[in-house]
């Protein structure tokens, strides 16, 4: 299956693991469609006085379990298509980690990279207007994506509390500590794939010290995995953005990067430099020999023309959907292991959780509780993934969608199909 439909490769695998369950065909045709979702149109009023228009959605995949909860994306790509899927694989996400939510998505097709700051805060402010009906603290909660940031939910939470008239510190996560966010939340998805990087490392008996890595992204994901990989022992041979990639075989700056993208346009890493630094194109990255390779940007990077190129032993998916089903099968093949989004990605979450609970609770963690309840989580995932997967001969995504898969069939068939 090779087509454009990112919600089609997400039923794909969704089908693939139903199968190996043998679930019941009525749980599966309910786990198959969301249960809602809400396109709207996004005014806003341009700097030179125009009007555009932009579409913006927000889907529900499931609330079976919990509270919805999934970011929100501003792409001049985002499609209904592809927020649809990306909302059902945060339905697995929180039910392969067990966190008490279900999943959902968002999105406004828009190039925020063109606007200036004020457009973007009223684009922000106007899209959570338009998604107030559906969202909300104990019904769905929004957290970053690709092009939004702490700053974008606190524009999310002062509208919603302007228009309740209160302060509600619960409608999102992702928010900036001064907001009532979490220590730990902007690094918790990085922190989450260096987990799952040494999880995987240890049981295949090699040391972070021996492996070469490469991270395909260089913005939340993709710089803090490769900072907290490269602090393992790891070295970080090649890291690409939007800009191309950067490449040295003797190991890149990675704290250097960080400190350039923060300071540069669109926070990107153009124009970087430093001695034994080379440029190479973003395919290239993906055909280095290096042990793991991370892609932290967007869906289907690693498709069926280039997968057989990947020399790494080890795909981690920072990413969400960044591997086509096609794609995993001629990696798998060849006895490579893809450690899947909803787990590898999945820190970000938890951790969005943990800021949920504190927003409730209006009691705040030290870091080191955030980090050492993250780590437990994530461990305990893995092992039950990895354990599954070898016991059944099975891979290892389709080890966590059938984990997933089977928590989220267990809550429908305990609540029963209303009324
Ligand atoms: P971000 O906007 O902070 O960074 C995206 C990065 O990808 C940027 O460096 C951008 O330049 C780069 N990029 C975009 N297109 C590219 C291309 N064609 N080639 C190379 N690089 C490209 O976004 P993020 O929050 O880091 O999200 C990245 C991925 O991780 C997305 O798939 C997102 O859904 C997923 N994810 C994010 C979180 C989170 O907490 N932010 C959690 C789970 C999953």
């Amino acid at each position: 299956m090779e087509n454009n439909s990112v919600f089609a490769m997400a039923l794909d695998q969704l089908n693939s693991a139903a199968k190996l369950l043998k679930l019941d065909a009525n749980t599966l045709r309910v786990l198959s469609h969301p249960e809602r979702s809400l396109t709207v149109a996004v005014p806003v009023v341009m700097d030179d006085g125009r009007i555009e228009v932009f579409e913006g959605h927000r889907v529900q995949h499931s609330s079976a379990r919990g509270p919805c909860k999934g970011g929100i994306r501003f792409h001049q790509d985002v499609t209904l298509d592809e927020v649809k899927a990306l909302a059902m694989w945060m339905t697995w996400k929180c039910a392969v980690v067990n966190i008490p939510y279900g999943g959902a998505k968002g999105g406004v097709c828009v190039d925020p990279t063109k606007m200036s700051k004020r457009e973007v805060r009223h684009l922000t402010r106007r899209f959570t207007v338009a998604i107030m009906p559906i969202i909300g603290s104990h019904s769905d909660i929004p957290a970053p994506d690709v092009n939004t940031s702490s700053e974008t939910m606190g524009y999310i939470m002062d509208t919603v509390s302007m228009i309740k008239g209160s302060t509600v510190l619960d409608i999102v996560t992702g928010k900036a500590i001064d907001l009532g966010g979490s220590l730990g939340r902007r690094e918790a998805t990085g922190r989450g794939v260096m987990f799952n990087t040494l999880e995987l490392l240890k049981r295949l008996n090699k040391s972070p010290k021996e492996c070469t890595v490469a991270v395909q992204g260089f913005g939340n994901v993709g710089s803090v995995s490769a900072d907290l990989l490269q602090k393992e022992g790891c070295k970080i041979i090649a890291v690409s953005d939007v800009s191309g990639g950067y490449y040295n075989p003797d190991g890149l700056p990675i704290k250097d990067m960080i400190n350039y993208c923060a300071q540069s346009n669109n926070h990107i890493l153009e124009g970087f430099n430093a001695s034994g630094v080379s440029k190479i194109s973003n395919a290239e990255l993906f055909e280095l020999d290096v042990d793991v390779l991370v892609p932290a940007a967007l869906e289907k990077q690693i498709h069926g023309k280039n997968a057989d190129k990947i020399k790494a032993f080890a795909i981690v998916e920072g990413a969400n959907g960044p591997t086509t089903p096609e794609a995993e099968k001629i990696l798998t093949d060849k006895g490579k292991y893809v450690v899947p989004d909803i787990l590898a990605n999945s820190g970000g979450v938890v951790v969005s959780y943990f800021e949920w609970v504190q927003s409730i609770q209006s009691f705040f963690w030290t870091e080191d509780e955030v980090n050492d309840n993250l780590k437990r989580v994530i461990v305990n995932a893995f092992a039950s993934v990895w354990d599954m997967a070898q016991k059944e001969k099975h891979d290892m995504r389709n080890a966590a969608t059938m984990i997933a898969v089977l928590r989220v069939a267990r809550a429908i068939e305990a609540r029963g199909i209303w009324p």
